[in-house]
């Protein structure tokens, strides 16, 4: 969806080393945004994908190493994205990690991680970034959320605590911009065939004795009617939409791309 209006305007995709995020990534940079990527690997790989989307769609790429659970890190990412590439008018909150395991052997580390990462930091975040938008009166915020932000499944308890936490932080947020230019909207995917999903999918196929691709198609036939993967490049759509001129009066509510997960 081209939109001329996103030219020129900076945007701060968190993890964005991988998956959706990088797919949100190069959809900004397509349309001519200039894009702060964030996430973890290694360095001369993320160095490869920043100066070949910056020579492919011929924008500024800055990349910020910023732990997403660490709030001093978060408040950096975005000073650095000040003084590199102006001020912030869009920030995609994508970073997140997944553990599976029931309750009573959930490791309390791993919720405090999947708290911090997939619910704090977007907090951080855009308790950073807002005072710039409005003071521009116009900014994004998008918030990467999931059908686990509306529906539970079970072994996932942080995850789903995060994800639920997002879809209100983004009510929340929506109110408080009402009026001020500022949008604040989140996405939920269903299953999107990344490397965050691949390690649930190679984790079943070891456990059932069965092949990746069998526990892949297990995957979806228990929760989409449609069987098929959201792809990354679906959930950009998404996000570009929702930062467009179309979108200006979504304010506080989720954009839902699961196959039909959440309608059963
Ligand atoms: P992914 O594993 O491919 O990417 C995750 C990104 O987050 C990577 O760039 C990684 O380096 C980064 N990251 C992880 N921990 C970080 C930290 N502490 N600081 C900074 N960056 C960090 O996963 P994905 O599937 O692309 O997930 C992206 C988002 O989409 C997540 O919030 C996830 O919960 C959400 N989501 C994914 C799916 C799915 O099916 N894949 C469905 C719904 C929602």
């Amino acid at each position: 969806m081209a939109s001329s209006s996103l030219k020129g305007k900076v945007a701060i995709v968190t993890g964005s080393t991988s998956g959706i995020g990088l797919a949100i990534a190069y959809a900004f940079a397509a349309e001519g945004c200039n894009v702060m990527l964030n996430g973890f690997g290694p360095a001369d790989a993320i160095a490869k994908e920043r100066e070949g989307m910056a020579a492919k769609h011929g924008v500024r790429v800055e990349y910020n190493g910023a732990d997403m659970s660490k709030p001093a890190e978060i408040a950096a990412l975005v000073a650095e994205t000040n003084a590199k590439l102006g001020s912030v008018d869009i920030l995609v909150n994508n970073a997140g990690i997944q553990h599976v395991a029931p309750i009573e052997s959930f490791p309390a580390a791993k919720w405090d991680a999947i708290i911090a990462i997939n619910l704090s930091a977007t907090f951080h975040g855009i308790q950073a970034a807002l005072p710039l938008m409005k003071a521009k009166k116009w900014g994004r915020i998008i918030n990467i959320a999931s059908t686990h932000g509306l529906v539970a499944s079970a072994q996932k308890v942080a995850y789903v605590a995060a994800k639920h936490g997002i879809v209100g932080l983004t009510k929340v947020v929506g109110m408080e911009c009402a009026d001020t230019g500022v949008t604040c909207n989140a996405i939920c995917p269903g299953w999107v065939l990344t490397p965050l999903v691949q390690m649930q999918i190679d984790a079943r196929a070891k456990e059932q004795g069965i092949s990746s691709e069998q526990a892949a198609r297990n995957l979806i036939a228990e929760k989409q009617p449609q069987l098929q993967f959201t792809t990354t490049e679906q959930i950009a759509g998404l996000a570009l939409f929702l930062a467009s001129d179309t979108a200006s009066n979504m304010q506080g509510t989720q954009l839902v791309s699961d196959g039909g997960w959440t309608a059963q």
